[in-house]
């Protein structure tokens, strides 16, 4: 028997600040195909995990691949050139640039740059960006101010920003928080468009409904450790699980 190669391992991946432990002897393989979600209390340790996944933030221990490949210790544009690409929990537009530009500086620079004043990005560059907000539908809007957005044209305008890039795995790190329920339904119509194409998702989420409807498999973290990994059926009679929610 083969069984299928993961896309993306970590193992006994930690992250401290101090004597904290954000993230605490994380080992998890991400499949291809998949839409992977993470659940858990505010500061489990979540988006550190995202953090430490991308290079933004250094590992304390533990190593980090990508389709076979070791990322550990690389940095965020290496990784986001390989192929993985995040959007942020709080939004991250350049707010005086438009939607186009703020698009082409990710298709340029990769979805975690900061840019320069008197940046200047290539041609192809641009094509990418209006193909990308054409998927996530803010074509429309590509001359407006990113800092006049609503919240949940911000929230495609970050999707874009990371799919602009062509990326093999894409994280979402909260990208309904905030959002109405039909707002909710079309951000997951919207993933699950991606999936189809090809795209392997890993999604960070507190809607509960969102998480366990999208995704494939479920984990759970609480104290920077994992408690919980199963199929989305599973989490609510999942003893442990209930016992932090209902103790929040
Ligand atoms: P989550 O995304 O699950 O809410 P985070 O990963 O943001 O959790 O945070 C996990 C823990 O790490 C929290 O206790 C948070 O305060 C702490 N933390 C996160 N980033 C930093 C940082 N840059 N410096 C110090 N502590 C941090
Ligand atoms: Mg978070």
């Amino acid at each position: 028997s083969s069984l299928a190669e993961a896309l993306l391992s970590c193992r006994q991946v930690s992250r401290y600040f101090g004597s904290l432990a954000a993230v605490k002897d994380v080992s998890l393989d991400v499949m291809p195909g998949e839409v992977l979600g993470i659940g858990g209390p505010n500061g489990a340790g979540k988006s550190t995990l995202f953090d430490v996944i991308t290079g933004l933030v250094p590992a304390s221990a533990g190593s980090i691949s990508f389709a076979g490949r070791s990322i550990s210790g690389k940095g965020a544009d290496e990784i986001c050139h390989a192929g993985v690409a995040r959007t942020f929990q709080l939004n991250a537009a350049f707010e005086h640039l438009s939607v186009q530009e703020n698009i082409e500086v990710a298709a340029h620079f990769g979805s975690t740059a900061r840019i320069f004043p008197g940046f200047r990005v290539a041609a192809s560059a641009r094509a990418a960006a209006a193909e990308s907000l054409e998927t996530v539908g803010l074509i429309g809007k590509s001359a407006q101010r990113a800092g006049a957005l609503p919240v949940f044209d911000r929230k495609l305008l970050m999707i874009a920003g990371a799919i602009v890039t062509k990326p093999k795995i894409l994280f979402l790190d909260e990208p309904v928080g905030g959002l109405n329920r039909d707002e909710i339904d079309l951000i997951q119509a919207l993933i699950e468009r991606l999936r189809t194409s090809g795209m392997t998702i890993v999604v960070i989420e507190h809607v509960m409904r969102f998480l366990l409807t999208l995704s494939s498999r479920v984990i759970i973290m609480h104290h920077g450790e994992i408690i919980f990994e199963g199929l989305p059926g599973q989490v609510a009679e999942d003893r442990t699980v209930v016992d932090i929610y209902l103790g929040q």
